[in-house]
C-alpha cells in the first residue's frame, strides 16, 4: 500500500491507501522520496487545473518529484538508462501518442493504479516517462528544485554573459531563476519583491542576487538605474505571480533594445500596457514556458546549484496540512522560500 494524499477539487483533501501496482510493459514504479510544492497545487487543490482539458478528480497532485526507481524490467531500464534502487528526477511531462500528460496534474485517482502524482508514496511511471540520474550525495528534497529550475534554464535564454538581469517575485521561480541566470552568465542580479516579500527579499541574497528593491518602500526605476549607473536590465524576467502590474514595471526597468521574459501567472488582465514601448524602445517579448529537466539535473549534478539555500521548509507528509498553510502563505508570523514533502 502507499499513502497518498487526494485532492478532491473542492479545497478539500483526503489521506488513503492505495495499492502499489507492478510495472506495466516499457512503464516503472518508484517509490517516491521527496516532492515539492508549488503555487500549481493550490490551483489544483482548487480545482482549477492549468491545462487545456482541465485536470481530472479526485486526483494526487505533487509533479516536483524525486524517488528511487523500485521496479523496473530490463528492457525499459536499458531505454531509460536506469536500474533498480537509482535516483532520479521526473520530467512531468508524458508523452502519450494523443499529446501530452502531466504527472500530479491531469490524472484521476480512478484511472488505473491512480498513483500519477507526487504527494504519495508511490508513483507509477507508464510509458514514455522520462527520468534522469540525479546525485546521491544530497538529501533528496534539496533535489526537488530541479523542476523549478527546469523552467528556470529555459526562461534565461535572453541572458548573455555579463548582462544585468533583473528577476521580479522573489517566490520559488524567482529563486530557481537568480540560480539559472548566473549560470547563463548574468554579472549583475537584482530582484524585486513588495514589502509582503522581506523574508524572501533577503533570503535571494543568500541564494546568489547581487542586490534586492522593495518597490514598497522604494523607487524601482530609480534604483535599477543608480545601481546600473544608468545603464537598466539587459533582461528582465517577471517571475511574479497574481498582480500583472509586474509586466509594466518589467518595459520599465529594461534597457533600449533589451529582452522581457514574462514567466509568472496573472491572476487578471492588466491595464495601463502601451504597446508602443515594444517599437520605440525596440524590446523583445519573449514567453517564459519551456522546460528542460535535463538541463536543470546536470546543474545539479555539476555542482552549480545551492540546493540548501534553495530548500526553503520540509514537512512528512501527515503533516500535510501544515506545509500548506505555510505555502498559502497562512502560518501567523512565517513565510518561506519552498516548502517540500518527505515520503520516506
Ligand atoms: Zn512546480
Amino acid at each position: 500500500m502507499s499513502r497518498a494524499i487526494v485532492f478532491n477539487g473542492d479545497e478539500t483533501w483526503e489521506e488513503r491507501d492505495i495499492p502499489v501496482p507492478d510495472p506495466q510493459p516499457g512503464g516503472a514504479v518508484l517509490r517516491v522520496e521527496a516532492t515539492g510544492l508549488c503555487h500549481s497545487d493550490i490551483d489544483h487543490f482548487r480545482g482549477h487545473v492549468h491545462t487545456s482539458w482541465g485536470g481530472a478528480f479526485p486526483s494526487i497532485a505533487g509533479h516536483e518529484i524525486v524517488g528511487r526507481v523500485e521496479k523496473i524490467d530490463s528492457a525499459t531500464a536499458e531505454a531509460w538508462g536506469v536500474a533498480e534502487g537509482d535516483r532520479v528526477a521526473v520530467r512531468e511531462l508524458l508523452v502519450t501518442s494523443e499529446g501530452y500528460r502531466i504527472y500530479g496534474h491531469d490524472f484521476s485517482v480512478d484511472e488505473g493504479s491512480g498513483l500519477y502524482g507526487g504527494f504519495a508514496e508511490h508513483l507509477e511511471l507508464l510509458p514514455g516517462s522520462q527520468v534522469y540520474r540525479l546525485r546521491e550525495d544530497l538529501p533528496a528534497d534539496q533535489l526537488t528544485v530541479f523542476e523549478p529550475l527546469s523552467c528556470a534554464v529555459t526562461w534565461v535564454a535572453p541572458v548573455r554573459k555579463d548582462d544585468v538581469v533583473v528577476i521580479e517575485g522573489p517566490g520559488h521561480m524567482g529563486m530557481a531563476t537568480i540560480v539559472a541566470a548566473r549560470a547563463a552568465g548574468a554579472s549583475t542580479i537584482i530582484v524585486t519583491g513588495t514589502a509582503r516579500d522581506r523574508f524572501r527579499l533577503d533570503w535571494a541574497l543568500r541564494v546568489g542576487a547581487d542586490h534586492t528593491v522593495d518597490v514598497d518602500s522604494e523607487d524601482p526605476l530609480e534604483r535599477v538605474r543608480e545601481l546600473t549607473d544608468g545603464r537598466l536590465a539587459d533582461v528582465v524576467i517577471d517571475a511574479a505571480a497574481g498582480n500583472p502590474v509586474t509586466v509594466n514595471l518589467a518595459m520599465d526597468l529594461v534597457r533600449k533594445g533589451g529582452h522581457v521574459v514574462i514567466a509568472g501567472m496573472k491572476d487578471r488582465p492588466l491595464e495601463g500596457f502601451h504597446s508602443d514601448w515594444i517599437p520605440t524602445r525596440r524590446i523583445t517579448l519573449h514567453p517564459g514556458a519551456g522546460l528542460d529537466t535535463e538541463a536543470a539535473v546536470d546543474l545539479i549534478n555539476a555542482g552549480k546549484v545551492p540546493t540548501g539555500e534553495l530548500l526553503g521548509d520540509t514537512f512528512p507528509l501527515e503533516h500535510f496540512e501544515d506545509a500548506f498553510a505555510l505555502l498559502t502563505r497562512r502560518t501567523p508570523g512565517r513565510d518561506s522560500i519552498r516548502i517540500a514533502l518527505r515520503l520516506t
